[in-house]
C-alpha cells in the first residue's frame, strides 16, 4: 500500500491541508494519508503555539466524514521517541513509522514547497530524502529549480544545471537525485494558511470559509485564537529549550542521477558533472 505522512503544526488544520491531502491520495494512489500534528515543531519553538490536544482533536473532527485520511498520535507528547528532546524530528518520525509497515508498503513524505524549501536546515536531510520519497506541492511561482536549490548542498546540483530550469514554473514531474526521490504535485491552488486563520479570529472576523464546519465550531466554542497576539496562537505553550535544527553533513559524491520535469527535458548528473539532452516524456516511452 502506497502511504503518505503529512507533518504540519496544524494550528489550526484548515481546507488548504485537506485539499493537499486529497490532492495527493489522488494521484499517488495513497491508501492512507496519516496527518501527523507535531508536539513541538523544530522550527517553531520561540514562538507560542496551541497546546497539542486542541490541534489533535480539530484535526480528528476535520477527518470525519474521509475513510483514508487520519489524524496520527506519532508525534504526541507522550508518544515513543517523544519531545523529551525538545522537538520533534521528520527524521526519527519517519524511522519510528517505518518500522510498523510492511515491505511491500511505499512511504511518502507530503509537504508543501513553502516548507520544503527549508529542507537543508532540517536534522540529518540526506537521510530523510533517502528514507522515503517526497511529494512537493508546488505552487504558482516556484520553479524546479527552487525546489532542487534547496537539497542539501551534498545532493543539490551545481548551479550550472539548474540554470535552464530557473523561472520555469514547477508544473510537475520528478527529481531523481543521489538516492532521492522527489514528485512534485501541482494544482494545487489554496489561498490560506493557519496563520490567516488565527489572525482573523483574533480579530474576531469570521474563519468558516477556510475551514471545516466543525473546526470551526470548536474554535468558536472553545474561545481559541481570541488573543490579540499577532502569531494568534490561542495559549502560550512552555518554551522548551533551543535545539540546533541544522547539522553539518559530510558532502557525498552525485551519481546516477537525473533531474526531470513535464518540459521533456531530462539532466543526469553523473559523478558531478552535468549534461542536458532532450527525452521523451515517460508516458511517451
Ligand atoms: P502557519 O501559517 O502557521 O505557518 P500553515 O498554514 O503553513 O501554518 P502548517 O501546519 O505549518 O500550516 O503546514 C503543514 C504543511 O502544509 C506544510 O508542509 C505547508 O507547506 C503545507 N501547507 C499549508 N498551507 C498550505 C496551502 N494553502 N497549500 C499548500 N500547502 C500548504
Amino acid at each position: 500500500m502506497n502511504v503518505a505522512l503529512f507533518g504540519g503544526t496544524f494550528d489550526p488544520v484548515h481546507l488548504g491541508h485537506l485539499a493537499v491531502a486529497r490532492a495527493a491520495q489522488q494521484r499517488f494512489q495513497l491508501g492512507r494519508v496519516y496527518l501527523v500534528p507535531a508536539d513541538v515543531p523544530p522550527h517553531k519553538q520561540k514562538v507560542p503555539i496551541t497546546p497539542y490536544h486542541h490541534r489533535y482533536a480539530m484535526l480528528a473532527l476535520a477527518t470525519q466524514g474521509e475513510k483514508d485520511i487520519v489524524p496520527s498520535l506519532l508525534e504526541a507528547p507522550d508518544a515513543e521517541g517523544g519531545t523529551q528532546w525538545g522537538a520533534n524530528y521528520s527524521i526519527d518520525t519517519v524511522r519510528r513509522f517505518k518500522q510498523t509497515l510492511k515491505k511491500s508498503d511505499r512511504l511518502f513524505f507530503l509537504i508543501g514547497i513553502d516548507a520544503f524549501l527549508d529542507v537543508a536546515k532540517w536534522r540529518e536531510p540526506e537521510a530523510l530524502l533517502r528514507e522515503c520519497e517526497f511529494i512537493v506541492v508546488s505552487r504558482p511561482g516556484f520553479s524546479l529549480a527552487d525546489v532542487a536549490g534547496a537539497l542539501p548542498e551534498s545532493m543539490r546540483p551545481a548551479d550550472a544545471v539548474l540554470k535552464p530550469f530557473q523561472g520555469k514554473s514547477a508544473t510537475g514531474g520528478d527529481i531523481v537525485l543521489g538516492g532521492a526521490a522527489i514528485h512534485l504535485l501541482e494544482g494545487l491552488q489554496e489561498r490560506v494558511s493557519a496563520t490567516q486563520v488565527r489572525q482573523a479570529a483574533a480579530q474576531g472576523r469570521a474563519v468558516n470559509r477556510w475551514l471545516a464546519p466543525a473546526v470551526a465550531e470548536y474554535i468558536k466554542k472553545l474561545g481559541l485564537y481570541r488573543t490579540a497576539n499577532t502569531k494568534g496562537a490561542a495559549k502560550p505553550s512552555d518554551e522548551p529549550d533551543v535545539h540546533a535544527v541544522a547539522e553539518v553533513m559530510q558532502p557525498a559524491p552525485l551519481s546516477g542521477s537525473e533531474l526531470r520535469n513535464n518540459s521533456r527535458t531530462t539532466l543526469h548528473i553523473v559523478g558531478g558533472k552535468a549534461r542536458g539532452r532532450r527525452t521523451a516524456r515517460p508516458e511517451e516511452r
